[in-house]
């Protein structure tokens, strides 16, 4: 079947492929899936998310559905609203980290997580089949604008935080919101927090003029100037839809994801044993810390909606991805930028030490990513390929093909969306991990290129 759903949604150039007649029959078929009752729609602060919300808003309402509008606000706020508003389920507007052009939907299950993928499936039945539920006039849904999730995420993030420790530290941060969806409810939590914060790229705009809204080291050079300047504590910095977030130590140095998420999952697994969720790609440096821990590391395919289930599934006690996307599930079981960066500040504060210490603590690797490209045609034979001349004890096959040696491993994975293959290594070296991944690399084009 042909598929409109990505890894995170439907993603496209608005007024372009992100038409409102897509956002209309999405809407459609959206409301025939819940069926009568009411839908949660919140969105970021792109441009178009005006015009696609009101599209998708027809849509909704002409099944017999209703909406509750949240206006924009963080992805997290709207899954925290549907979880505990009793709504039956939830569409969100945006593109995450995306640049200004693009715009996408999301679909929000009852219980606040993203939706399975054979609920979309369903979805993109009705819309492809054009099988849409058709009120009379009579019972058309109506609209109306829910405010108040704004304070009650506020309220549920401090709920499942160590305050008083932190107001007590006085921490100074500084943070940039990117011109995104966390420009609101950010600066009021890390306030409430005793912080004195600087905030960045404050301003809602669509335009992302402050810096793309990918949160890299290379687009927030200007928030590690502002650390540093200012002697912060912790710069901290969302992406688009603040559900993923990035720190910077108090010398203004990027602190890797999987730095942060290591981190993190160390401490959470002080208060409760057991498992933490994060993809097959995730740095080993996660690993070392969760069984240093005493906890038990559980990988997943790549995807956070996949992380969210499996730790659904398996009561786990954290879980994330390298990307800066980390889940509380005492919170709720989707990344969420503002509780992440509560519990960094938190961890900070019980430590007594400085993000710069806590950060050279971890055991160290070194990653290389590279690709071979590959037709989408040919691509699950070149696996099987590559597969084949590796022995199996070593070999994971959660996600793509992951080959583990001694403290090292290569990751190949087909992209999703590119006609690529990706080759992922990691090792104790950097000279290892390049040589790794170069070899294997190297395997993949001669698989790739006797297919082709
Ligand atoms: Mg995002």
């Amino acid at each position: 079947m042909t598929r409109l759903f990505g890894t995170n949604g439907v993603r496209g150039i608005a007024n372009s492929d992100m038409s409102i007649e897509l956002a209309t029959d999405l809407g459609r078929a959206i409301g025939t899936f819940f069926g009568k009752g009411e839908i949660a729609v919140a969105s970021d602060t792109r441009v178009s998310s005006d015009m696609l919300r009101n599209a998708v808003f027809a849509g909704v309402l002409s099944t017999g559905a209703s909406v509750g509008d949240l206006g924009v606000v963080p992805s997290p706020t709207l899954q925290f609203a549907v979880k505990h508003g009793g709504y039956n389920g939830g569409i969100i507007i945006t593109a995450s980290h995306n640049p200004p052009e693009f715009n996408g939907i999301k679909v929000i299950d009852p219980s606040g997580l993203e939706l399975a993928r054979e609920d979309e499936e369903q979805i993109e039945s009705h819309y492809f089949e054009k099988s849409f539920a058709v009120a009379d006039w009579k019972s058309l849904g109506g609209a109306r604008s829910d405010a108040q999730w704004g304070d009650r995420y506020v309220e549920g993030i401090l709920g499942n935080l160590d305050v008083e420790a932190i107001r007590e530290q006085r921490f100074k941060v500084v943070l940039d919101v990117a011109n995104g969806a966390g420009y609101e409810i950010s600066p009021i939590i890390l306030t409430k927090l005793g912080c004195e914060v600087t905030v960045l790229n404050g301003e809602p705009d669509g335009m992302f003029p402050g810096h793309p809204s990918e949160p890299t080291p290379e687009n927030l050079a200007g928030l590690s100037q502002a650390v540093k300047e200012s002697n912060a504590d912790l710069g901290i910095a969302h992406d688009g839809d603040a559900d993923r977030t990035v720190f910077f130590d108090e010398n203004g140095d990027f602190v890797q994801g999987d730095k942060s998420l290591a981190l993190t999952a160390g401490y959470m697994l002080k208060k409760r044993k057991g498992l933490v969720v994060t993809p097959v790609s995730s740095s080993s440096m996660v690993e070392d810390v969760v069984v240093e821990a005493g906890g038990e590391i559980l990988y997943s395919k790549v995807g956070a909606p996949i992380v969210a289930r499996t730790m659904l599934q398996r009561n786990a006690v954290f879980g994330g991805e390298e990307n800066g996307g980390m889940i509380f599930p005492e919170h709720q079981y989707c990344r969420d930028a503002a509780m992440s960066a509560g519990k960094v500040l938190e961890i900070l504060a019980l430590s007594g030490k400085k993000m710069s210490q806590l950060v050279m603590e971890l055991p160290v690797y070194f990653t290389t990513k590279m690709k071979v490209s590959c037709p989408d045609d040919f691509k699950s034979k070149a696996l099987e390929e590559m597969a084949a001349l590796v022995s199996e004890g070593n070999v994971d096959r959660t996600d793509g093909l992951k080959i583990y040696g001694e403290s090292e491993w290569v990751l190949i994975r087909p992209s999703g969306t590119e006609q690529i293959i990706r080759v992922y290594s990691e090792a104790k070296s950097k000279e290892r991990a390049d040589s790794l991944a170069d070899e294997n690399s190297k395997i993949l084009q001669g698989v790739v290129d006797r297919l082709s």
